[in-house]
């Protein structure tokens, strides 16, 4: 069977947007109706000849902070346990936040592999958002812009050499 990429990350920060990217098609389910749970959603990814799967670990996006806390730690452990490679997910426009820091908690318990992207860099003189999240010790983070496409190179280079 194919390695499995999850992408986790807190609402908003693009995961959706870098799944569609990878996948190359928009398969991402964008679901409006509040109260409408949305489950992974799978599709394969191709880099460098090599195949994997991608989940994408979006969910329900409302109610209030605790609630989506909760959501987002059962999501990210799911996930993990099927995850053979993490990419973990951020917003460098945003910069780090309280829930980036509990979901890394989260990912630094699972001992797998995790490839940290900061999104939302989408000007290359805005690279320097990125040192920041150096702090949360999963080693090399990667700027990306999934709105226009950057960066998202080095980034699946390094996924790779993980499998
Ligand atoms: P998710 O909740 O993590 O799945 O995030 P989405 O993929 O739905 O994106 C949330 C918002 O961020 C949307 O309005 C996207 O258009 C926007 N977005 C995603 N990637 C980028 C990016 O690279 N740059 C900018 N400026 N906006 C982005
Ligand atoms: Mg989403």
């Amino acid at each position: 069977s194919l390695p499995v990429v999850a992408i986790v990350g807190r609402p908003n920060v693009g995961k959706s947007t870098i799944f569609n990217r990878i996948a190359g098609e928009r398969i991402a389910i964008v679901e409006d109706k509040p109260g409408i749970t949305r489950d992974r959603i799978y599709c394969r990814g191709e880099w460098n000849g090599r195949s994997f799967h991608l989940i994408d670990t979006g969910g329900l996006e409302f109610g209030g902070d605790d609630e989506m806390l909760d959501h987002i730690r059962h999501q990210a452990e799911l996930a993990i346990e099927e995850a053979h490679v993490i990419l973990f997910l951020v917003d460098g426009q945003a910069g780090m936040t309280a829930t980036d820091e509990e979901v890394a908690r989260l990912l630094h318990r699972s001992n797998k592999p995790v490839v940290v992207g900061v999104n939302k860099v989408d000007h290359p003189n805005h690279r320097e958002v990125i040192y920041d999240f150096y702090q949360m010790g999963f080693g090399d983070v990667f700027p990306i812009s999934a709105l226009h496409g950057t960066g998202t190179g080095d980034l699946l280079d390094r996924i790779v050499e993980l499998f």
